[in-house]
């Protein structure tokens, strides 16, 4: 058996001795040799006696080709037997998303994902730096995103104040690390929704901001950007300024997901924009903006990505791309959308998100995902996979780590071959020594639970939606509503 994850995708095992032979710094001794032939990102390798061949056109296969060695040489004491491997990726877009916004995970844990990341060949790491429970970014022109949007009074599972951020020189340092390792970083600001925290620093930036805090439960807010204030678009593209010299690669993330049109439909500025737009629904206002956004990315260089909306407007520009997570699109609408041109990102909560029981989101499941969903006849523009690890009941990085692994694995083989061969499970076991001397927090791989345990796990993870925030949303609501009442009142007898 070929131990590696990814197994790559032609492998030769050839009678005969191959042995590997090691560099000074402990690494496997190979020769290379530049291949135009093979494709970017691909490889090939081949040992013969104690001689090795690595094959390459870019310094990423290169990368990926020296990986395979050295895993395989740790994984059989420097003697895999004589074998020709050649390899390159299904997908170029392979990425993992870590939600550093309702629990913080310091920059030396962000690295240490980086490491796991390049071990599994995957490529492109998102950053969910911004959410209602947390803005984890330092932007120099608004201190009190992370003065006051950064600390969370109380968390959810633990009940206690949580606060962190990335200073800007700290992000640096995390796409440096990242790029060193052929990994791309695309960091997300969320919005319009999600805006929480943005909003208790800056009250201005709401429809209605007064006594807003920073969001201590989970789940869906109502209070969300006033997309009718010119103010609000200024500071996205203020934030964005800053963060466009640092994040340097292709891709930007803006959110876009989960907006309750409840406070715009009572805010004098959204349903004037609304008017002014002439649009005929609150889904269509959004797209505007989110356009106005990205065209204003696009001039920098960047392409945007947003997460799904559950209608597809038609008005949203076709270049911006999505990402694929469900959120009410029907797969009819998404195969639709793709044929008709869109660029689309597939991490399907079920069964890619990371932060799933595993009795819902097990390997099993992974394998038998269909990535090309049905009636998709432009299957070139489906340009990668993800696998998100939402941190909503992750708070350290031992509960990540045990989320992780070793779904993660079975995820970069996805999204390397475009499915996880059968024997995927027969391969973790020699993983686990691996990744324990790398870091990880685990000392066995977690196991999908069977019969009553199986129960119990679903029960754990369905009883989030009692925090899911409704009390929280009904209470805010009323009092809203009051303030808006006084306010639109105010506005009649001005008039
Ligand atoms: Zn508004």
């Amino acid at each position: 058996m070929f131990p590696i994850i990814p197994k790559p995708r032609n492998i030769e095992l050839k009678d005969g001795e191959g042995r590997l032979t090691r560099d000074d710094s402990g690494g496997a001794n190979y020769e290379y040799v530049y291949d135009p032939d093979i494709p970017y990102e691909g490889y090939s390798l081949k040992t013969e006696g104690t001689h090795t061949v690595l094959r390459a056109s870019s310094e990423a296969g290169a990368f990926y080709g020296e990986t395979t060695l050295n895993v395989l040489d740790d994984m059989t004491g420097g003697a895999p037997g004589a074998f020709f491997v050649s390899d390159s990726p299904a997908y170029g877009y392979r990425a993992y998303m870590l939600d550093v916004a309702r629990y913080f995970f310091d920059t030396d844990v962000v690295m240490k994902h980086i490491d796991y990341m390049a071990l599994l060949k995957l490529n492109v790491l998102h950053l969910h730096l911004t959410d209602d429970q947390g803005w984890r970014v330092e932007i120099k022109k608004y201190p009190r995103l992370t003065e006051v949007g950064s600390h969370r009074r109380r968390t959810h599972i633990r009940f206690k104040a949580h606060c962190g951020y990335y200073t800007q020189e700290e992000l640096k340092k995390i796409v440096a690390y990242a790029h060193a390792r052929h990994i791309k970083v695309v960091p997300e600001i969320d919005f319009p929704g999600h805006f929480q925290a943005a909003i208790a620093a800056y009250p201005e930036l709401g429809c209605c901001g007064e006594g807003l805090r920073v969001a201590e439960n989970f789940g869906v807010k109502f209070d969300v950007a006033c997309i009718g204030n010119p103010v609000v678009i200024e500071f996205m593209k203020d934030v964005l300024s800053e963060l466009i010299p640092i994040f340097t690669d292709e891709y930007f993330h803006i959110g876009g997901d989960e907006v309750p049109f409840r406070r715009w439909e009572k805010c004098p500025k959204c349903l004037a924009l609304k008017k002014s737009l002439g649009a005929d629904s609150w889904h269509r206002v959004q797209a505007h903006v989110v356009n106005e956004l990205a065209d204003f990315l696009a001039e920098h260089g960047k392409t945007t990505i947003t997460w799904n909306e559950s209608e597809p407007t038609g008005v949203q520009n076709k270049n911006i791309v999505w990402q694929y997570w469900q959120g009410g699109l029907s797969e009819e609408k998404l195969a639709h959308e793709i044929n008709e041109g869109r660029r689309v990102i597939m991490s399907p909560g079920e069964p890619f998100y990371l932060d799933l029981p595993y009795s819902i989101n097990n390997v099993a499941r992974m394998r038998a995902y269909k990535l090309v969903p049905d009636g998709v006849t432009a299957a070139e523009n489906i340009i990668g996979v993800e696998f998100p690890l939402w941190t909503e009941l992750v708070p350290d990085e031992k509960q990540a780590d045990k989320m992780l692994f070793p779904r993660l694995m079975a995820g970069a083989e996805i999204a390397w071959r475009g499915s996880a061969d059968t024997d995927i499970e027969e391969r973790f076991g020699r993983y686990l020594a691996v990744l324990k001397r790398m870091g990880a927090k685990i000392s066995e791989f977690k196991k999908e639970p069977r019969g009553f345990m199986k129960i119990l796990d679903r029960i754990w993870w369905f009883r989030r939606q009692l925090y899911w925030g409704a009390v929280p949303n009904l209470i805010r609501n009323i009092k809203v509503d009051k303030i808006l009442k006084k306010r639109n009142g105010q506005l009649k007898s001005d008039d």
